[in-house]
């Protein structure tokens, strides 16, 4: 799956831009959980049956909310990766 098409997918079930505070607190939540995971060293790729409480868990939740926050400011990721890639390779001398 694309990243805009992750996008996409989120907006069509989870869209509410009079709630963007939310989104943020949440994501917040999700980086700390994630933090968490780390923490505890759960690494690699679970199956369903372990994914409860693993860092590939919390780094999906994480973009999740990055998802659904650049739906309610109408912001396309893959565009702003193509820009950021540019600027990032005269700053960085890739
Ligand atoms: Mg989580």
């Amino acid at each position: 799956m694309k990243l805009s098409e992750l996008q996409s997918h989120i907006k069509e079930f989870d869209y509410a831009p009079e709630h963007s505070e939310h989104y943020f607190l949440k994501l917040i939540e999700e980086v700390g959980e994630l933090a968490e995971s780390i923490r505890a060293g759960k690494g690699g790729q679970p199956d369903l049956a372990a994914l409860k409480g693993t860092i590939a868990e919390e780094l999906y939740d994480v973009l999740y909310y990055v998802c659904a926050l650049a739906n309610i400011y109408d912001v396309n990721l893959e565009k702003t990766h193509e820009l950021k890639e540019v600027l990032n390779k005269a700053k960085y001398n890739r």
